[in-house]
């Protein structure tokens, strides 16, 4: 195995092929809306991670039903997951996003998927949400915006939080028996190959469920495009994207699910993105090059559990 691909996951987990069905709700985020900034990471447009989404003023129940009649008959998928996608879903007031979560609990749904950001993460929203897993016996997993462990970094995208916060989050979230999916973006323009070896450290110490790897997207108008297009930002190269993907799951512990090696960025609205190459060349040149270096997820992941002293052992 070269490395933990999510839809082998899927498959091994449920039975049979399972795809994500995108749910958008009328819900904003801290960094928005003033409660911890007003302007946003400086790499979000307006929409949020959300692009793919239908209009969020579908009820939950239209919006699977209507992304149902499309991936059905396509993909031949009888089970789903539920994606809450955009925003910070937990941002939520608790009644509203219990409603929206139980109205998701199709008989075809084995789990819901809820995108939000670290510090929107509460014991009383948990245990709600463990409760509706509990009585609808589905999987439901918590995706946390990180980007990055290295915090100097989260302060210059003005992320509005920093690692403690996300280490806070998922031990909590794994408390009440719920999984963890971590974001990274691993070519922040101030980080280097060591960031992307302690991103992998981090989450595999803390066990993080899953992990969903970007490539950052320079959309326009926002705060990253003014900079970028002010000759302030160098980004990496193609083939450095790569490497540091492989250094990646060199250290990441095989246990890790990996839903993605790059993102599926869209290309309107945007100043840069994934190096005008589509997302699946990318992620086949990556698994190729492991291929021909016979290196996999986890080979470089000799690091836990006191590694010191297991000669004595
Ligand atoms: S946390 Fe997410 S939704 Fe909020 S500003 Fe940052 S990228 Fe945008």
């Amino acid at each position: 195995m070269l490395y933990n691909v999510y839809s082998d996951y899927l498959k091994n987990r449920y039975g049979e092929k399972v795809y994500k069905l995108p749910v958008g709700l009328p819900v904003t985020c801290p960094n928005r809306d003033g409660a911890c900034g007003s302007t946003g990471c400086t790499f979000c447009g307006e929409i949020g991670a959300g692009y793919e989404n239908l209009p969020a003023d579908m009820t939950v129940n239209e919006q699977l039903l209507t992304n149902k009649a499309h991936i059905k008959p396509k993909y031949k998928a009888e089970k789903f997951i539920a994606y809450f996608q955009n925003f910070s879903n937990t941002y939520l007031p608790i009644e509203k996003l219990k409603n929206y979560v139980e109205e998701a609990c199709h008989e075809d749904v084995v789990g819901v998927a809820l995108a939000t950001r670290p510090d929107c993460v509460n014991d009383r929203y948990l245990e709600m949400l463990a409760e509706i897993r509990k009585k609808n016996n589905i999987d439901i997993c918590i995706e946390l915006g990180l980007q990055s462990v290295n915090y100097h970094s989260l302060i210059k995208v003005k992320r509005g939080h920093t690692l403690a916060e996300f280490l806070d989050a998922t031990y909590r979230i794994k408390s009440y028996g719920l999984e963890v999916c971590a974001h990274l973006i691993l070519n922040l323009p101030w980080d280097d190959t060591i960031d992307v070896i302690e991103n992998a450290k981090v989450l595999s110490a803390i066990k993080v469920d899953q992990v969903k790897l970007h490539a950052l997207y320079i959309v326009k108008g926002t705060q990253m495009a003014r900079e970028y297009e002010a000759g302030q930002l160098e980004l990496i190269s193609r083939e450095e994207y790569i490497e540091r993907v492989i250094t990646f799951l060199e250290y990441l512990n095989k246990d890790i699910v990996v839903q993605r090696l790059i993102g599926r960025a869209p290309e309107s609205n945007t100043l840069f993105s994934n190096w005008k190459t589509g997302w699946w060349k990318i992620r086949d040149t990556i698994t190729k090059t492991m291929e021909e270096r016979n290196t996999y997820q986890g080979r470089l992941c000799n690091y836990l559990n006191g590694s010191a002293v297991q000669k004595y052992l």
